[in-house]
């Protein structure tokens, strides 16, 4: 099989991607191993166990020439973002890319009713987290002499902030500051950040958000044709897939029924 020159730039990279077990992550980890079949992914997640069939399933249908290491990794905990690299094997040490994708949202709360335990976990989760491992990965990317890639999944939440998701809006706003600050500690380098900015996308976020209700996740897609997971994952391996000095900085995608946060034409209105 010849591969692409997006597929040859990407073959022998070892790429880490968080909340892996599910959607956009997930589909992510997917579309990386049929681009470049000789791909190493790390999939991390707090569900190992799905993490398990989602690695059984790529190594299947790659014919085993994609390698992927699943590990049990909760971003939200400082101290497993801090002993992170150091618990990798040694062969997987070596992170080409970095996708922080695992993210949350919890409720349609407004401020002075929301939870303190989901402002922390969104918090933590979103942005703590992602500010601790990129804080770890780019160490790696300097000692090889500053080269590698950071690919942020943000939100249009982040630029179009909307009534009931203050805190989720926030979390995805400090990861758009903090992504194009970061762009710009890193000018003298290789090392490439980019963001994706999805709109709404069906996967699991919705069931998250309202807490397993999946009746009120399902609303939220009813009479529209959201982004699928695998719309993202294309958008995320094509920004990952650019010649060296092409730095795709910043992505907005949405679903043709969508123009803002909150601007959605539902087929039956
Ligand atoms: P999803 O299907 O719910 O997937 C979320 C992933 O994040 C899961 O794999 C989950 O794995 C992981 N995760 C959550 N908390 C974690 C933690 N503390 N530690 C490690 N992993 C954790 O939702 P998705 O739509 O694919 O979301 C992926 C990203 O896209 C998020 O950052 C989200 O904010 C963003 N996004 C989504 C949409 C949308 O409409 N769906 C729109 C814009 C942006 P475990 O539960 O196994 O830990």
């Amino acid at each position: 099989m010849s591969l692409s020159a997006m597929g040859t730039r990407l073959s022998g990279k070892t790429v880490l991607i968080t909340g892996a077990s599910s959607g956009i992550g997930r589909a992510t980890a997917f579309e990386f191993s049929r681009t470049a079949p000789d791909i190493k992914l790390i999939l991390t997640a707090r569900r190992i166990d799905t993490l398990k069939e989602v690695a059984a399933q790529i190594e299947e249908e790659s014919k085993g020439r994609t390698k992927v290491l699943p590990v049990k990794f909760d971003v939200s905990d400082p101290k497993e973002v801090a002993s992170f690299v150091e618990g990798l094997p040694e062969e997987w040490r070596a992170i080409d890319v970095l996708v922080n994708n695992a993210g949350l949202v919890k409720g349609l709360d407004k401020v002075g009713e929301i939870a303190e335990e989901d402002v922390n976990i969104m918090m933590t989760t979103n942005v703590i987290g992602l500010i601790g491992l990129t804080q770890q990965i780019v160490k790696i990317f300097h000692a090889r002499g500053g080269k590698g890639d950071i690919i942020n999944i943000g939100s249009i939440a982040g630029r179009d902030p909307y009534a009931g998701g203050s805190i989720y809006c926030a979390t995805k706003a400090a990861v758009r500051a903090f992504s194009d600050s970061l762009r710009k500690e890193l000018i003298a380098t290789k090392i490439r950040v980019m963001v994706v900015d999805p709109g709404q996308v069906e996967t699991e976020f919705s069931v998250v958000r309202f807490r397993g209700d999946k009746a009120k996740a399902d609303a939220v897609y009813a009479d529209v044709d959201p982004l699928t997971a695998e719309d993202i994952a294309e958008v995320v391996v094509f920004v990952a897939g650019r010649k060296e000095n092409v730095v795709v900085a910043d992505t907005l995608v949405f679903p043709s029924h969508q123009a803002g946060a909150g601007v959605m034409h539902r087929k039956s209105a």
